[in-house]
């Protein structure tokens, strides 16, 4: 009773020797982690709090909140990119405790054990989002942060993200992305609410393919990020 996509899992596997390649199929990543960087540090300031990466994937996000002093826990079911990220530790001198465990038996384990809980990228990869979404929230304490990042599903999305990343422009190998599992504002703020999160704020990640630069705004059309806080 996993909810996780073997073949999903399998994908990043794959690629999981090129994650701390800026140039390879993880640029994006590399491209807007500091525009949430920053956002989550600004809205829970990392320095000294407990902070929980679901999705971590290679560590890109979770090595630069453990640079901001941050006590970092990062989660994934690849063990290729847990071992990529365990490695880059080596080479960046940065502390992180990374494990293999899927987020809902780390929350039967840990309840209310983190100050912050992020998870980025990783929704539209799974089955059951809800049932993420849940887990993050009981593994924050009352009154902690929780922040998610996922894409929009909607014409513009679909152009954006599938047609143009892994058709057009080839920033994304072909299969990347599942329309399908992409998720609408509206419904991850359902999910939010439901866990027993209050949706604090919402904000677009857009990207210019001709200045080729990503920026945070209104726009919520094709990536957005939202934080919430535990009741
Ligand atoms: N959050 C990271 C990586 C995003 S890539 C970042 O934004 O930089 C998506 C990651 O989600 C991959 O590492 C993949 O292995 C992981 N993933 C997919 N399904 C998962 C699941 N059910 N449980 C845990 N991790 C999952």
């Amino acid at each position: 009773m996993s909810n996780a996509d073997p073949v999903e899992i399998e994908k990043f596997s794959q690629l999981a020797h090129k994650w701390w390649d800026p140039h390879s199929e993880f640029k994006p990543l590399h491209d807007i982690n500091p525009l949430r960087l920053d956002y989550i540090d600004r809205n829970a300031s990392l320095a000294g709090k407990t902070v929980l990466d679901v999705g971590c994937g290679g560590g890109i996000l979770s090595e630069s909140m453990a640079a901001l002093n941050a006590n970092v826990t990062g989660i994934d079911l690849s063990d290729k990119a847990l071992q990529v990220a365990k490695l880059h530790l080596l080479e960046s001198g940065k502390k992180v405790n990374y494990r293999k465990i899927a987020v809902e038996s780390l929350a039967e384990e840990q309840p209310g054990h983190y100050d912050i809980v992020t998870c980025m990228e990783m929704l539209e990869h799974v089955p059951d989002p809800d049932s993420v979404v849940a887990a993050c929230t009981r593994l924050v304490k009352p009154g902690g942060w929780v922040f998610f990042s996922t894409l929009n599903r909607n014409p513009k999305s679909y152009l954006f993200a599938v047609i143009g990343a892994e058709y057009v422009l080839n920033m994304l190998p072909r299969g990347t992305h599942d329309f399908a599992k992409f998720i609408k504002p509206s419904e991850l703020a359902q999910f939010c609410r439901n866990a027993g999160l209050n949706v604090t704020d919402l904000t677009g990640m857009s990207y210019n393919p001709l200045s080729k630069i990503y920026s945070l705004g209104t726009d919520t059309s094709v990536n957005y990020m939202i934080a919430c806080r535990r009741e």
